[in-house]
């Protein structure tokens, strides 16, 4: 009972009422527009549109204007729309999305409109042309959310863990009851199931389950194969909490491992290992992937990680930051990144390990990890 406040009695943390986190998001972006010498900007990618509304729904385009802000619609999601954004919600009627995108650009009273380049298509853009003519100038834009979105605020990071933390579990579990004679997509539907029981949400991808030399295959979609002793198996996959998604990969062998798959394990897991250390503020992501690609260099395994090093995760599973070669960024706190080093030999099979981190202030924090799980669930050499 003590931990009931008493009516009329409220706890001092609830006197202050919280602004919600897209609120203060679009904030930070209208703010921005007169920088980027724009009176509006028209969001029309998905991932976008839900991080600066707080809106769900598949369909749904953002105008955002110093003024305010107009989400539009169409009829489906009228009502969803207006329970979860505190936008003003326009809904579509009748001739489309683009004939209800040019009324919000005349009611803002905009002259010069941003547009998503990569997100708004050939047809879209034409015919919003003629609709607005001698009303406003469509400019090329895009990237300026995205900007926003590489630095997770303390709801997306709270969803990201809990995603996390989800697959796993799961995947913990799966792993840990396969044997031979179980085929591919059996070890998919067990681990998808499990992370559906512990709360997860869709998921983050089509699982990949790939066995003795599938596991080479960079997406290798789980098929009736059946299991053998002696095989390798790759799972990689993960669910999503409030649309953030979680990525990992484990691997393990059924029965006991050769000497040859030991080696490229422990490769590999020092190349992961490596990286890892190296994540903190600050840090150029150049030398995390350099630092990898030594160590697989130093097991005589530099040509076999052909894929990247890794990639950031949020609302997307696949966005900036790209770690791969040539990259000139540096990491920052609050950014979330999954580092999937991996040796890929043809006719024998992959290996790949995936661990989801959050940039801490201080160092790394590794949100797919579980406490005295190993990376791969087979005895491993310890690194000298
Ligand atoms: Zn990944
Ligand atoms: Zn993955």
């Amino acid at each position: 009972m003590a931990n009931i406040p008493e009516p009329g009695n409220p706890e001092p943390g609830n006197l202050v009422p919280v602004e919600p986190e897209p609120r203060i998001r679009l904030g930070r972006l209208q703010e921005r527009l007169q920088g980027l010498g724009l009176d509006a900007l028209l969001v029309t990618q998905p991932e976008n549109v839900r991080y600066l509304t707080g809106f769900t729904g598949s369909l749904g385009r953002l105008l955002v204007s110093r003024q305010g802000s107009y989400l539009i619609v169409d009829v489906r999601y009228r009502e969803q729309a207006a329970r979860e954004s505190s936008c003003q919600v326009m809904q579509v009627l009748g001739s489309g999305y683009e004939e209800a995108t040019a009324e919000a650009v005349r009611l803002s009273k905009a002259r010069r409109v941003g547009f998503e380049s990569g997100a708004l298509s050939y047809w879209s853009h034409g015919r919003l042309e003629v609709l607005l003519a001698g009303i406003a100038r469509l400019i090329p834009s895009g990237g300026e959310t995205e900007a926003l979105r590489l630095i997770k605020d303390a709801s997306e990071r709270a969803a990201l863990r809990r995603a996390a933390r989800i697959t796993a579990e799961a995947m913990d579990e799966t792993l840990s009851r396969v044997e031979a004679g179980m085929t591919e997509r059996e070890v998919a539907a067990e681990f998808e199931v499990r992370m559906r029981r512990k709360g997860g949400g869709m998921l983050s991808f089509p699982t990949l389950v790939g066995s003795a030399e599938r596991s080479a295959l960079a997406h290798p979609e789980p098929t009736d194969r059946v299991i053998a002793d002696g095989d390798l198996v790759l799972l990689d996959g993960g669910t999503t909490v409030e649309g953030y998604h979680a990525d990992m990969t484990r691997m393990l062998v059924v029965g006991t491992p050769t000497a040859r798959q030991q080696q490229v394990m422990e490769a590999v897991r020092e190349a992961l290992e490596a990286a890892i250390a190296l994540v903190r503020p600050s840090m150029p992501i150049s030398r995390i992937v350099k630092a990898a690609q030594g160590v697989m260099e130093r097991h005589d395994l530099g040509t076999a990680n052909s894929f990247g090093l890794g990639h950031g995760v949020g609302l997307a599973l696949h966005e900036e930051p790209w770690l791969v070669e040539g990259e000139v960024g540096v990491l920052q706190e609050g950014m979330v990144i999954a580092l999937e080093p991996g040796a890929y030999l043809e006719g024998w099979g992959g290996i790949r390990l995936e661990e989801l981190i959050l940039v801490g202030a201080r160092g790394p924090e590794r949100l797919t990890a579980l406490e005295g799980r190993p990376l791969a669930l087979f005895p491993v050499a310890k690194s000298c």
